[in-house]
């Protein structure tokens, strides 16, 4: 036992309220939004089961996020939770301007001009937040405006550059609609202006992830990731997959990000919609064979916005992205301007714990073996075994620890069946492990000897509550313990 265990032993102050919050291993991240975004009521929700907060930077000023985020924290550090803050960048999302009176009633066949000059939106005139639509598009490309509820097709590009266009499918047009091509290349830088100004906040805050919106290719990543670089940041990156574009890199978006989203929002409305479930299912399994987080976002619980209980559908939609091994479920617009934020999460934990206590729930053990040309075959070999074992003993812990996450990443990729443990003495890693599949993170940084360093983590689970006498421990770690090394070593314990 290291000298220094006493340190570690009290970093949760209640040890009920802490296993309760493990107990659902597919995580749920929540959007923040000013339903939930008073101290009392982003801790209600994390009491319900929240393990990431999501701040949409396409929303509100610096100074309401800097309210939550300062909650959040302070959550973090009197209650015992390590809730991970995402923020998720807007990227180039296309919007119309201001429309008149708000209300502009669109019927199949009216001919519109979208122009790049400021104005108040008519059946004349339409402002559309794109400098280069005019280059962009060709003549019999689509525009889907507000979700694909409205369609246009291009008819004309003119020497004034602007775009006339004629109503597909009609509807009511309201301001600042989102705008979509889903056959135009687009010209936009993947960073904008905007995202560069709540990168530098993103940056400033430390906050544990950033997504970037409508990734087209891996070069996006790339240069947000030489962003964060040069200024040493810590915060990992999380791919927002909603382009066409983005599925035919998608191996490479894969291997570059640290997690993936499948926002099916847009997706839905860049691709025929009933494509979106087998991408789900596709991007899903791919991002585990990579060991990278994948979340699944996008009206989940939409109807509960309103009303107290969720449709049939969405119940299947929750259980249907956990038996397909999503690392997280995600709550948007239920959350952050729903009438029952806290209801919401507490049913879609049910849901989640439901079905994770079947022999239904997913289980890689059968699928692929590592991989014998990847660069940390060897590690990855090591986690693997030490998943296997950790189901031949139905061991009560399985313990890894990380200096990168990597360890973290591969343990939780295999979705054991018993409980996974991480130490770590990256403290940055301990609340952005929270988004992982079932990844329990804790703060330790003794380099004694690996003896010590296992009796240590054991006596810090037992303290806690998390293990007893007579239970069976499997541990993976590294030695020698100051080389840092890739996991290297697996042990069996029987709890003393
Ligand atoms: C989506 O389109 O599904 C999504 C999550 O993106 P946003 O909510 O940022 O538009």
């Amino acid at each position: 036992m290291s000298q220094n265990l006493n340190k570690y032993l009290h970093q949760d102050m209640d040890k009920t309220a802490g296993i309760d919050h493990t107990s659902h291993r597919t995580k749920i991240v929540a959007t923040v939004g000013p339903a939930c975004d008073t101290y009392e009521k982003l801790l209600d929700l994390v009491r319900a089961g929240v393990n990431v907060f999501r701040l949409n930077f396409s929303h509100g000023s610096h100074e309401d996020k800097q309210k939550i985020i300062d909650h959040i924290r302070h959550i973090n550090s009197t209650e015992p939770y390590n809730i991970a803050i995402l923020g998720d960048l807007q990227g180039p999302k296309l919007r119309v301007g201001e429309i008149e009176n708000n209300h502009l009633d669109l019927f199949v066949g009216d001919i519109l001009t979208f122009t790049n000059e400021k104005c108040v939106g008519t059946k004349e005139k339409i402002y559309v937040s794109y400098p280069n639509l005019a280059g962009d598009v060709k003549i019999g490309n689509t525009i889907m405006i507000d979700d694909g509820k409205i369609e246009v097709k291009v008819v004309n590009i003119t020497k004034e550059k602007d775009v006339k266009v004629e109503v597909t499918l009609g509807g009511v047009l309201s301001s600042k609609k989102g705008i979509n091509l889903p056959d135009t290349k687009i010209s936009l830088p993947a960073i904008t202006d905007k995202d560069l100004v709540d990168l530098e906040f993103i940056i400033e805050q430390k906050l544990d992830w950033v997504a970037l919106s409508f990734v087209r290719s891996v070069k996006d990543i790339v240069i947000l990731r030489n962003k964060l670089d040069e200024k040493k940041s810590k915060t990992k990156i999380i791919a927002k997959i909603e382009k066409p574009e983005a599925l035919v890199n998608i191996r490479d978006i894969i291997v570059e990000s640290d997690a993936i989203m499948i926002a099916r929002g847009d997706l839905g409305v860049e691709l025929p919609i009933e494509q979106v479930p087998l991408i789900q299912r596709e991007l899903i399994r791919k991002c585990i064979h990579r060991a990278k987080p994948v979340i699944v976002a996008t009206q989940m619980m939409e109807s509960m916005i309103d009303r107290t209980k969720p449709n049939r559908s969405e119940i299947t939609d929750v259980a249907n992205a956990v038996l397909e091994g999503a690392d997280a479920v995600m709550l948007s617009g239920e959350t952050a301007a729903g009438n029952h934020p806290a209801l919401v999460v507490e049913t879609m934990r049910k849901i989640i714990r439901q079905v994770e206590q079947t022999e239904y729930r997913y289980n890689r053990e059968d699928d692929l073996k590592p991989l014998a040309h990847s660069p940390s075959f060897l590690s990855d070999a090591v986690c693997y075994n030490a998943c296997k074992i950790s189901k031949d003993l139905n061991a009560n812990a399985l313990i890894g620890m990380t200096q990168s996450g990597y360890t973290a990443f591969m343990l939780s990729s295999y979705r054991p069946q018993s409980p996974v443990f991480i130490f770590t003495k990256e403290r940055s890693l301990v609340n952005q492990l929270s988004l992982s599949w079932g990844v329990r993170a804790f703060f330790y940084a003794e380099e004694e000897s690996l003896d010590n360093i296992v009796v240590d983590q054991i006596n810090i689970l037992k303290q806690r509550g998390f293990l007893n006498t007579g239970d069976v421990v499997v541990n993976t770690g590294s030695t020698p313990v100051h080389q840092h090394l890739p996991t290297n070593i697996i042990k069996v314990t029987k709890v003393d």
